[in-house]
């Protein structure tokens, strides 16, 4: 068996202020240690959810989280805040995670400080985890509106990597940067993957930038799975058609080459998906049996999985 990091099952998801229930419809994700998981899906899908729930941030109203094959909710005392800390969540707006009267030094040593992770100086650990994240040190005194979004984010990396995380669900964590800055991000978190053996939850709406860094990309409309795959089958032999339409919109890819169709319509609201296959009001294969069955996700080829009823009658593709 692989050295599985975590095992997610969820069937049911979780309700955040102000009562808004994102949905998650029998999600079950295996994640190997030392993996970088991609999740694509549209604003609505549920895939924050399903971070800050693997986060352990929200509970699931119905499933688990396993952690090394402990079931999370389970764990107490010294091992749930072992745990807690051992997945740690990089969000979209740094800003908005740092406070803004404190001191970057201070921002970085307040987790490992008040967990007692800290064995010698203080100024030195500090120093350390703001070099790991490519943040200059001499900086340390300064206050976190006096830095550009890219450095904004690198502190909260430091901050982040000052508890000793394994797992990093990173959230739309380049999305609000500039596309060189996230390019920039992205090779750190690689780098940070390499020299830490960091496991990754990566999300983001957009495939193209989770093509990169993931090693396996998992594809998620209005709360389910709909396809599953190591990174270059996706881009390579994409199966469900909502997958084909996100790769249709990755910008540089000429339109020309382009082998789909963009994805057309609104996205329905995640409150009252349609019943059957979610994708059909959308999808240009639609047919009387998307409308009334839920397709199961099941293997196109090895490591490969979608939800798609094509796949059981292959003429219905032509
Ligand atoms: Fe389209 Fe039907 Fe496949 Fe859903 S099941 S993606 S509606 S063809
Ligand atoms: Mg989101």
């Amino acid at each position: 068996t692989p050295d599985l990091a975590a095992r997610i099952a969820i069937s049911a998801g979780a309700a955040e202020p102000p009562a808004v229930v994102y949905a998650l419809d029998g999600i079950n994700l295996s994640v190997a240690r030392g993996e970088v998981l991609g999740v694509v899906g549209e604003s609505g899908c549920g895939k924050s959810t399903l971070g800050r729930i693997v986060a352990g941030i929200l509970p699931p109203t119905d499933g688990e989280i396993r952690w090394k094959g402990e079931a999370h909710h389970k764990l107490k005392g010294r091992a749930r805040k072992a745990a807690d800390l051992a997945a740690q969540m990089i969000f979209q707006n740094p800003m908005a995670a740092l406070n803004p009267r404190m001191r970057i030094e201070s921002i970085v040593a307040e987790a490992p400080r008040a967990h007692g992770l800290i064995e010698g100086s203080v100024s030195d650990y500090v120093d350390e985890h703001l070099r790991m994240a490519g943040f200059d040190p001499a900086m340390k005194k300064r206050l976190p509106h006096e830095f550009s979004g890219g450095q904004r984010q690198r502190v909260n990396i430091a901050r982040a990597l000052a508890v000793k995380p394994e797992f990093l669900v990173c959230d739309e964590s380049v999305a609000a940067l500039d596309v060189s800055i996230q390019a920039q991000i992205i090779n750190l978190f690689v780098k940070l993957r390499e020299e830490l053996d960091l496991t990754y939850m990566f999300i983001s709406h957009d495939l193209g930038v989770v093509e990169h860094i993931s090693d396996r990309v998992v594809i998620m409309y209005l709360g389910r799975i709909v396809e599953e795959a190591p990174v270059e089958e996706i881009f390579a032999r994409p199966n469900h058609p909502y997958t084909q339409a996100l790769l249709a919109e990755i910008p540089r890819i000429e339109p020309r080459k382009r082998r789909f169709e963009a994805i057309k319509g609104e996205i329905p609201s995640p409150l009252f998906p349609p019943k059957g296959c979610h994708f059909h009001p959308r999808c240009p294969f639609a047919h009387a049996r998307c409308r009334v069955e839920v397709p199961k996700l099941k293997p196109v080829a090895g490591g490969h999985l979608s939800a798609c009823h094509l796949n059981d009658e292959p003429a219905a593709r032509a």
